[in-house]
Protein backbone atom coordinates (compact mmCIF):
# COMPACT_ATOMS: atom_id res chain seq x y z
CA UNK A 1 0.00 0.00 0.00
CA UNK A 2 1.27 3.23 -0.97
CA UNK A 3 0.75 6.62 0.49
CA UNK A 4 1.36 9.80 -1.26
CA UNK A 5 1.74 13.09 0.44
CA UNK A 6 2.85 16.57 1.22
CA UNK A 7 4.30 18.43 3.48
CA UNK A 8 2.27 21.90 3.39
CA UNK A 9 2.08 23.10 6.89
CA UNK A 10 4.14 25.95 7.99
CA UNK A 11 7.73 26.13 7.52
CA UNK A 12 9.73 24.41 10.15
CA UNK A 13 12.83 25.88 12.03
CA UNK A 14 16.45 25.88 10.75
CA UNK A 15 18.01 23.07 12.92
CA UNK A 16 21.11 25.58 13.63
CA UNK A 17 19.82 28.55 14.30
CA UNK A 18 16.07 27.54 14.87
CA UNK A 19 15.38 30.56 12.68
CA UNK A 20 11.68 29.84 10.26
CA UNK A 21 12.37 29.70 6.87
CA UNK A 22 10.40 31.57 4.63
CA UNK A 23 11.78 30.53 1.16
CA UNK A 24 11.21 27.47 -0.59
CA UNK A 25 14.40 26.11 -2.12
CA UNK A 26 13.18 22.59 -3.86
CA UNK A 27 11.40 19.12 -3.26
CA UNK A 28 11.85 16.13 -3.61
CA UNK A 29 10.05 12.73 -2.64
CA UNK A 30 11.39 10.33 0.45
CA UNK A 31 10.22 6.94 0.77
CA UNK A 32 9.10 6.35 4.32
CA UNK A 33 8.36 3.04 5.56
CA UNK A 34 5.22 2.77 8.07
CA UNK A 35 3.74 0.59 10.26
CA UNK A 36 1.50 -2.57 8.39
CA UNK A 37 -1.98 -1.27 7.42
CA UNK A 38 -4.93 -4.58 7.28
CA UNK A 39 -1.14 -6.58 6.67
CA UNK A 40 -0.33 -4.61 3.70
CA UNK A 41 3.01 -3.17 3.88
CA UNK A 42 3.01 0.49 3.93
CA UNK A 43 4.81 3.12 2.28
CA UNK A 44 4.59 6.63 2.27
CA UNK A 45 5.59 8.67 -0.54
CA UNK A 46 5.86 11.80 0.76
CA UNK A 47 6.78 14.93 -0.96
CA UNK A 48 9.16 17.14 1.22
CA UNK A 49 10.20 21.12 0.99
CA UNK A 50 14.30 21.60 1.12
CA UNK A 51 14.05 25.55 2.50
CA UNK A 52 16.60 28.31 2.62
CA UNK A 53 17.72 29.89 5.80
CA UNK A 54 18.17 33.87 5.11
CA UNK A 55 20.29 34.17 8.59
CA UNK A 56 23.33 36.08 7.31
CA UNK A 57 24.88 34.50 10.57
CA UNK A 58 23.71 31.18 10.27
CA UNK A 59 26.72 28.66 8.28
CA UNK A 60 23.41 26.90 7.26
CA UNK A 61 22.40 27.55 3.85
CA UNK A 62 19.43 24.83 3.10
CA UNK A 63 17.57 21.96 5.48
CA UNK A 64 14.55 19.97 4.81
CA UNK A 65 11.28 19.55 6.70
CA UNK A 66 10.76 17.08 9.25
CA UNK A 67 6.93 15.56 9.85
CA UNK A 68 6.61 15.66 13.29
CA UNK A 69 5.50 12.05 14.43
CA UNK A 70 6.64 10.51 10.70
CA UNK A 71 9.96 11.25 9.83
CA UNK A 72 13.22 11.76 11.38
CA UNK A 73 16.34 12.83 9.31
CA UNK A 74 18.20 10.47 7.27
CA UNK A 75 15.63 7.97 8.45
CA UNK A 76 13.92 5.80 5.80
CA UNK A 77 11.36 4.04 8.55
CA UNK A 78 8.79 6.35 10.05
CA UNK A 79 8.99 6.86 13.62
CA UNK A 80 6.14 4.58 14.45
CA UNK A 81 7.65 1.99 12.72
CA UNK A 82 11.23 2.44 14.21
CA UNK A 83 9.50 2.48 17.70
CA UNK A 84 8.17 -1.20 17.03
CA UNK A 85 11.26 -2.58 15.94
CA UNK A 86 12.91 -1.01 18.90
CA UNK A 87 10.40 -2.44 21.33
CA UNK A 88 10.71 -6.04 19.25
CA UNK A 89 14.44 -6.84 19.53
CA UNK A 90 14.21 -5.22 23.21
CA UNK A 91 11.82 -7.80 23.96
CA UNK A 92 13.03 -11.12 21.45
CA UNK A 93 15.98 -10.14 20.47
CA UNK A 94 17.25 -10.77 16.52
CA UNK A 95 16.94 -13.76 14.71
CA UNK A 96 13.07 -14.43 17.12
CA UNK A 97 12.35 -10.60 16.35
CA UNK A 98 12.83 -10.79 12.63
CA UNK A 99 10.53 -13.70 12.48
CA UNK A 100 7.96 -12.10 14.22
CA UNK A 101 8.21 -8.88 12.07
CA UNK A 102 8.15 -10.93 8.54
CA UNK A 103 4.95 -12.61 10.20
CA UNK A 104 3.10 -9.44 11.15
CA UNK A 105 4.45 -7.54 7.83
CA UNK A 106 6.75 -5.26 9.54
CA UNK A 107 10.43 -4.60 8.07
CA UNK A 108 12.96 -5.67 10.15
CA UNK A 109 16.03 -7.30 9.84
CA UNK A 110 17.77 -9.07 12.58
CA UNK A 111 20.98 -6.72 11.70
CA UNK A 112 18.16 -3.77 11.60
CA UNK A 113 16.32 -5.10 14.85
CA UNK A 114 19.56 -5.07 16.70
CA UNK A 115 21.06 -1.45 15.02
CA UNK A 116 17.90 -0.23 16.61
CA UNK A 117 19.47 -1.06 20.24
CA UNK A 118 22.24 1.05 19.76
CA UNK A 119 21.21 4.31 17.43
CA UNK A 120 22.39 7.20 18.06
CA UNK A 121 19.85 10.14 17.43
CA UNK A 122 20.94 11.42 14.31
CA UNK A 123 22.29 15.12 14.83
CA UNK A 124 20.84 17.97 13.46
CA UNK A 125 24.36 18.96 12.03
CA UNK A 126 27.38 17.54 11.83
CA UNK A 127 30.25 19.02 13.94
CA UNK A 128 32.73 21.30 12.39
CA UNK A 129 35.04 21.71 14.73
CA UNK A 130 36.08 18.10 16.34
CA UNK A 131 38.66 17.72 19.25
CA UNK A 132 40.58 14.55 20.26
CA UNK A 133 41.65 13.64 23.62
CA UNK A 134 43.00 10.25 24.92
CA UNK A 135 42.78 8.76 28.12
CA UNK A 136 42.71 5.36 29.79
CA UNK A 137 39.96 2.98 30.81
CA UNK A 138 42.84 0.94 32.84
CA UNK A 139 46.22 2.34 32.92
CA UNK A 140 48.66 0.47 30.84
CA UNK A 141 45.67 -1.35 29.42
CA UNK A 142 42.95 0.15 28.13
CA UNK A 143 43.15 3.37 26.41
CA UNK A 144 39.91 4.91 24.68
CA UNK A 145 39.82 8.04 22.60
CA UNK A 146 36.93 11.01 23.03
CA UNK A 147 35.52 13.10 20.07
CA UNK A 148 34.41 16.24 20.85
CA UNK A 149 32.43 18.58 19.27
CA UNK A 150 34.15 21.39 20.58
CA UNK A 151 31.52 24.49 19.43
CA UNK A 152 28.59 22.66 21.39
CA UNK A 153 31.43 21.09 23.95
CA UNK A 154 29.24 17.71 23.99
CA UNK A 155 30.85 14.38 23.17
CA UNK A 156 30.54 12.52 20.16
CA UNK A 157 31.95 9.24 20.01
CA UNK A 158 34.16 7.40 22.52
CA UNK A 159 36.52 5.03 20.70
CA UNK A 160 38.07 2.01 22.81
CA UNK A 161 41.78 1.67 21.74
CA UNK A 162 42.86 -1.63 23.16
CA UNK A 163 47.07 -1.86 24.04
CA UNK A 164 48.70 -5.01 23.84
CA UNK A 165 51.49 -5.33 26.26
CA UNK A 166 53.62 -8.03 24.35
ZN1 LIG B 1 19.90 28.76 10.09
Amino acid sequence: MVIDATGCGPPGACPQCQHPAARVHSRYWRHIAGLPVGGHRLIVRLRVRRFFCDQDRCRRRTFVEQVAGLTEPCRRSSTAARSTMRAVAIELGGRPGQRLCTKVGVHGRRTALLGQLTAQPVPARAPRILGIDEFAFRRGRTYGTVLVDVESSRPVDVLPVAVSSV
